[in-house]
């Protein structure tokens, strides 16, 4: 599943977009998370592509009469090719720049990504008006995640993965964090000290930092616009590597069911 890096990784990857204006829309199949527009094509047609951003694992493209918020789900891509690319089995929708391309298509096995259009501020929408705060931004900081924890007596790795809390640190970007601060998935939430917070947000910051650097991590079918790989997954010390050595101390990482998810430790390196 894209984690908040693939996405980010995946809005830079469209930025050569910017400033195009879309010629024709095909949605081969309107049926995703949620309905695609019926109008979509008539409402796109002619419109410019004038700003990308991204909220939590949402990307944002502004258009000139609105915004079209997209969301990558379990098994979503963006790719950007060339006019009259083959269309395979789940290559939904085609948004077409220009008279001669690029497409930007939207391919997704699962269909549990979304395509939606607001006319309105995309922050209004009743998807993204409640979100946590970024976790790169100033306001996600060791102060306002003591002052959450301090009253949670939830796991730790269940807290940091709650969006209401801080958005887009899965399962991946939170069990790697918890490794370099030391603290145990399945440590109550409460029982994380206020110097070990402030230890937690920094590798927080640094993980995800370092994720989109390095182009996100494929883990199983991660690729960005060009479809090229991530590289992050090379780097992880634990997701991923129960029954191997810690590669600071060689102990066994260990794999444990934490809130529905697996997550991955080492019980020397992490109290
Ligand atoms: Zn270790």
């Amino acid at each position: 599943m894209p984690e908040l890096p693939e996405v980010e990784v995946t809005r830079q990857g469209l930025i050569p977009l910017l400033k195009k204006r879309i010629s024709k829309v095909d949605v081969r199949n309107y049926s995703l998370r949620w309905p695609i527009d019926n109008n979509l094509e008539k409402i796109l047609k002619g419109q410019e592509l004038l700003q990308l951003d991204r909220r939590a694992k949402y990307i944002l493209a502004k258009f000139t009469n609105g915004t079209l918020i997209i969301h990558l789900g379990m098994s979503g891509h963006l790719c950007i090719m060339p006019i009259n690319s083959k269309v395979k089995k789940h290559d939904h929708v085609d948004f077409t720049f220009g008279n001669d391309g690029p497409i930007l298509r939207y391919t997704d096995p699962r269909r549990f990504g979304s395509i939606l259009w607001t006319k309105d501020n995309p922050m209004d929408h009743k998807l993204l008006c409640k979100l946590g705060p970024e976790p790169l931004n100033q306001n996600f900081n060791g102060e306002y995640l003591y002052r959450i924890l301090k009253r949670k007596q939830q796991y730790i790795k269940s807290v940091i993965m709650d969006s209401n809390i801080v958005v887009g640190i899965g399962n991946i970007y939170a069990s790697e964090a918890l490794f370099y601060a030391g603290i145990k998935p399945q440590r109550r939430a409460h029982k994380v000290s206020k110097k070990e917070t402030y230890i937690l947000v920094k590798f927080i910051k640094e993980v995800i930092n370092n994720a989109i650097k390095k182009g996100g991590s494929t883990m199983s079918d991660f690729f960005d616009v060009n479809g090229e790989n991530g590289y992050f997954q090379n780097e992880h010390k634990v997701y991923g590597r129960e029954g191997l050595c810690c590669l600071t101390c060689q102990s066994v990482i260990k794999q444990k069911r934490i809130g529905q998810r697996s997550s991955f430790f080492c019980s020397e390196c992490q109290k």
